[in-house]
């Protein structure tokens, strides 16, 4: 597999290059979002929003490189209990029906 990319916080505090208290919890942040589907950033980054209080989707926007508006959507599918969201992994492109044969049924009419 490929190398994953884990995106660099864009926050001031970890732009300056100076070690903050934050800087682990950015980091981690990414690493795991590196790791999970697009949906599934959106509820993690909607979380830590929730732990960061004011201001917490402008932050872990920077963080992530998630749009507001996606966090912001990942809290209401949360807050709605991830109601229409499907239990099971996402489907990757292409993998759909197997080409089955087509059942051809010899016409028995007599
Ligand atoms: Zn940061």
């Amino acid at each position: 597999m490929a190398d994953v990319t884990v995106h660099q916080c864009q926050c001031p505090s970890c732009q300056s290059g100076q070690d903050h208290p934050d800087r682990r919890w950015h980091d981690r942040i990414n690493l795991v979002m590196s790791r999970l589907d697009e949906q599934q950033r959106r509820w993690l980054a909607a979380l830590e929003s929730q732990k960061a209080g004011y201001g917490g989707d402008s932050l872990l926007a920077l963080v992530t490189g998630l749009h507001v508006d996606a966090i912001r959507r990942g809290r209401e599918e949360l807050d709605a209990g991830l109601h229409d969201r499907p239990t099971d992994r996402v489907r990757k492109p292409g993998a759909g029906r197997p080409p089955g044969k087509k059942k051809t049924q010899p016409s028995s009419t007599t």
